[in-house]
């Protein structure tokens, strides 16, 4: 892959790698070259750390000026060499699949959220990929990142006198944001169009270095678009304008076939596609519609041939959140595309339905991204059974626990969320490198540190809290004559909530509200004190989210409030890394199951802070009493309102009688042992698993290297078995609705029950097929699956046949049942073949 580096501005020759540092975005967690910045311009980086914009934006002067400082010179130096060294080490990667594993796994994602400097995410599905791109860095995992270049982004968030929330949308200069134009081998900036209505639209490229890793990002704001299109890459998930679906759609469009037709045009292989979340699904039909052109083959062979190598992660807990188009919406703009494909126009709005006759549903993109891929995952193991009920319509009549969707927990970036202070402690007891490798040590590491240590620990990153949020306050109050009341600051001693989260009903950010005296009452005990800090964005078109912000507003301008309660304004990437590396306690109440992982909470886990969470989303699996604390029981409750009067009462009860004691029991020495022994615990147990490297690691053994092999084998010889299941599909299509059971009988023997099945299979070869026993588990596990051996043919009919097999004793005959399923030695049954046939 060749990418041009591109010079911003003339730079003092001594200064020039300057530019090399500013653009290579493992500064943001990397820290090493901190100091340089600071160096620099100390008031714009405590601002807005963002090294481009320093160097875009640093006097002519100042730069003679250090480029005539030795001092200044040779620590440039150090950090050049020092990202040299580090990149030639090898990596995970490398040394497991360094010499097997050919071309790149293509990410796709609507949103990336990888600096404050480079906003164009909007929350914790950004949050995600930035981690992810990050830790495919430091793995050494061949990963491209595909999304777009917002001219806004997503709104800005500041309260204003009343408490209520205000929205800005500033404008986002490229050329202050740490990406540059990707040039072609010519110097020409590199663009792709897509076909829109009657025109064409041309994308401007941007190139993000993340590490060794690249980021691409398209943007339709070249001059020579209709001025309505170049604002197509404007806002992220926009609303206002009536047309916000339309925008929408266009910008999906963008993303996927204008993101693959990008690899495409930069001859970047890429065996793997995986679909952040359903927005980028058209990837899918770009990726078979380019096979169709080299191979010369249909688009249902190239759709099989090509969607082994496309993973489907969906984030969404409930179908409502799934993005769905208007059939004539999609047709206006996809009518010419079908012809392409060389399908009909109710072929292609089929791919995004459940049932392809039904002409009035809707095109739903997670529905085209299931029927597209080689695998779907959910991001917790509980958000993989919600999804499995799902995505049911697509596997009429089989069983739940069959929908073929997996579930890899989603994990955070370490060295992203880590203080300064966590960073020093866990390198004592890890070392250096200790996020680059498989783990295995980080448990029994950390369980060697004392307690001392750890309490000194935890305390300097509250004070660190501390510290940064009291001089903003009174900004927050100064800029927008915000919560005049909310002058006084936090103290550095006394026992920190967090809570920060999207505003939005399903979240309950008002949980802790529910009694608001019986809150004060805990906050401003005289002799154990809680602070609570606040922060979060409701969707500028989320009334309700809205409300829940001025709830809290209104509530903490009580005098007696002063500096127990605050409420941070514009939750970012910033803030929330100060608040998870200071508090104590991260809070957690949505209503299960909801949370389809939540990873903000995974955020405290290197800095020693303890979760209090709803055992929803990834704290269903990470909870044990030793190390946190839990809310709920495990089940999903439809009297939401009797519900949660509950579950706040079960919140307080939490707080007052457990997490207030626990962190002010203290020794003669003043450590409170118990707490001490819960952060240990937690650390130990939980940083490594719930980290973004566990995660992809997973993501690259259980899917990225075996799909990439999966995806070969249906390339070769001009897709030759991608043809052989196509046709075995059609076969199934023709003769399905003719098999049928003949007798059935079951006869206890000596070795067990022996069951005796007659089927006839119409004009089915019979080893297209598999009969089988099934049992459900009483206890909810995973079915019982017993393939039958076919023993004759029957008499006097044509292709009909009979089926054994004995089953132990210990279960009765009644309950087992037979059917027939699709089979093939390559195919991916049900994904790619949902055919069954109950007796009965
Ligand atoms: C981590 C993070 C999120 C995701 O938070 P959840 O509450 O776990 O969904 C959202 N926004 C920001 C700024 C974050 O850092």
């Amino acid at each position: 892959m060749h990418i041009t580096h591109y010079l911003p501005r003339a730079l003092p020759e001594p200064l020039a790698g300057l530019t090399t540092l500013a653009l290579d975005l493992r500064w943001s967690w990397h820290h090493g070259t901190d100091t340089l910045w600071r160096t620099v311009d100390p008031q714009l980086w405590e601002e807005t750390r963002n090294p481009w914009l320093i160097l875009e934006s640093v006097s002519d002067q100042r730069l003679e000026d250090l480029a005539a400082d030795a001092q200044f010179i040779e620590a440039l130096r150090q950090q050049l060499e020092m990202k040299e060294q580090h990149f030639q080490g090898e990596t995970w990667f490398a040394s497991q699949y360094g010499s097997t594993f050919q071309g790149y796994v293509a990410y796709f994602s609507m949103e990336f959220g990888l600096s404050e400097s480079l906003p164009i995410y909007s929350g914790g599905l950004g949050v995600l990929a930035g981690d992810l791109m990050k830790t495919a860095c430091d793995l050494g995992v061949p990963l491209v990142g595909i999304g777009l270049l917002y001219q806004q982004g997503y709104f800005r968030q500041a309260l204003d006198a009343q408490g209520e929330q205000i929205e800005f949308y500033p404008y986002n200069d490229p050329t202050m944001l740490p990406v540059v134009p990707l040039t072609d081998d010519s110097g020409e900036w590199v663009n792709v169009t897509v076909e829109l209505p009657g025109r064409l639209l041309r994308l401007r490229v941007w190139h993000v270095e993340v590490g060794r890793r690249s980021l691409f990002l398209l943007d339709s704001n070249d001059p020579l678009n209709n001025p309505g299109d170049r604002g197509i890459t404007s806002e992220l998930y926009g609303s206002g304008q009536k047309s916000a679906q339309e925008m929408r759609l266009q910008q999906e469009i963008v993303l996927g076939i204008g993101g693959w037709r990008l690899l495409e045009k930069m001859g970047i292989e890429c065996p793997v596609c995986h679909l952040n979340e359903g927005h980028a699904a058209f990837a899918i039909l770009e990726r078979a519609h380019s096979f169709m052109l080299h191979s010369k083959l249909p688009f249902d062979v190239a759709l099989r041939a090509t969607r082994a190598g496309n993973l489907f992660t969906s984030h969404t807990p409930v179908e409502a959140g799934f993005d769905r188009f208007p059939p004539e919406l999609l047709l206006r703009y996809f009518r010419d595309y079908a012809k392409q494909l060389g399908i009909s126009e109710d072929q292609l709005l089929a791919l995004g339905r459940s049932d392809a006759y039904d002409h009035g549903e809707p095109f739903n993109m997670a529905y085209l991204a299931f029927r597209g891929a080689g695998a779907v995952n959910g991001v917790s193991r509980l958000h993989g059974r919600v999804s499995r009920h799902i995505f049911q319509p697509l596997f009429p009549r089989w069983p739940t626990a069959e929908v073929p969707v997996a579930y890899v927990t989603n994990g955070v970036h370490a060295a992203t969320w880590d203080s300064a202070v966590a960073d020093t402690l866990w390198t004592n007891a890890c070392g250096k490198m200790r996020w680059l490798g498989t783990l295995e040590t980080i448990e029994s590491a950390l369980r060697c540190v004392d307690d001392q240590a750890l309490w000194d620990f935890r305390c300097q990153g509250r004070h660190a809290l501390v510290e940064f949020l009291n001089p903003r306050l009174v900004r927050q109050n100064d800029n927008h004559e915000g919560l005049h009341e909310q002058t006084k600051g936090l103290a550095p001693d006394f026992l920190t909530l967090g809570f920060a989260r999207r505003f939005t009903g399903y979240k309950r950010t008002n949980l802790l509200l529910h009694d608001p005296q019986r809150l004060t009452r805990l906050l401003t005990s005289r002799d154990r004190p809680v602070q609570l800090v606040i922060a979060g964005k409701a969707h500028p078109q989320d009334s309700e989210g809205k409300r829940m912000i001025r709830e809290w507003t209104d509530y903490l301008r009580q005098p007696e409030l002063q500096g127990r309660v605050v409420f941070m304004e514009d939750y970012n990437l910033v803030v929330a890394a100060e608040m998870v590396q200071g508090v104590d306690i991260w809070i957690n109440t949505p209503r299960r199951p909801w949370e389809a992982s939540g990873t903000s909470g995974m955020k405290v886990l290197v800095n020693g802070g303890l979760n209090l969470s709803e055992l929803d989303g990834w704290w269903a699996e990470a909870y044990r009493p030793e190390l946190g604390w839990a809310l709920g029981d495990r089940q999903e409750h439809h009297d939401t309102a009797a519900w949660d009067a509950a579950e706040a009462e079960q919140l307080y009860r939490l707080l007052e009688e457990e997490v207030v004691p626990s962190f002010y029991r203290r020794d003669v020495n003043g450590l409170p042992h118990e707490w001490i022994a819960r952060m240990r615990e937690s650390m130990a147990q939980l940083s490594a698993q719930f980290s973004s490297n566990r995660m992809l690691r997973e993501y690259t053994e259980r899917f990225y290297v075996p799909m990439a092999e999966t995806c070969k084998q249906r390339h070769d010889d001009n897709a030759a078995l991608a043809a052989g299941i196509e046709e075995w599909h059609t076969l199934l299509r023709q003769h399905w609705d003719k098999l049928y059971f003949g007798n059935i009988t079951a006869e206890a023997i000596a070795e067990g029950i022996r069951f005796q099945v007659q089927v006839y299979l119409d004009g089915l070869p019979p080893d297209a097929v598999s009969v089988e026993l099934y049992a459900e588990d009483p206890a909810g596990g995973q079915p019982l699956r017993r393939p039958l051996t076919r023993t004759a043919a029957l008499l006097g009919v044509n292709n009909a046949y009979l089926y054994e097999g004995t089953v132990a004793q210990d279960r009765p005959a009644s309950d087992y049942t037979s059917r027939i399923v699709p089979s093939h030695p390559s195919a991916l049954v049900p994904l790619e073949a949902a055919f069954i046939t109950w007796y009965k």
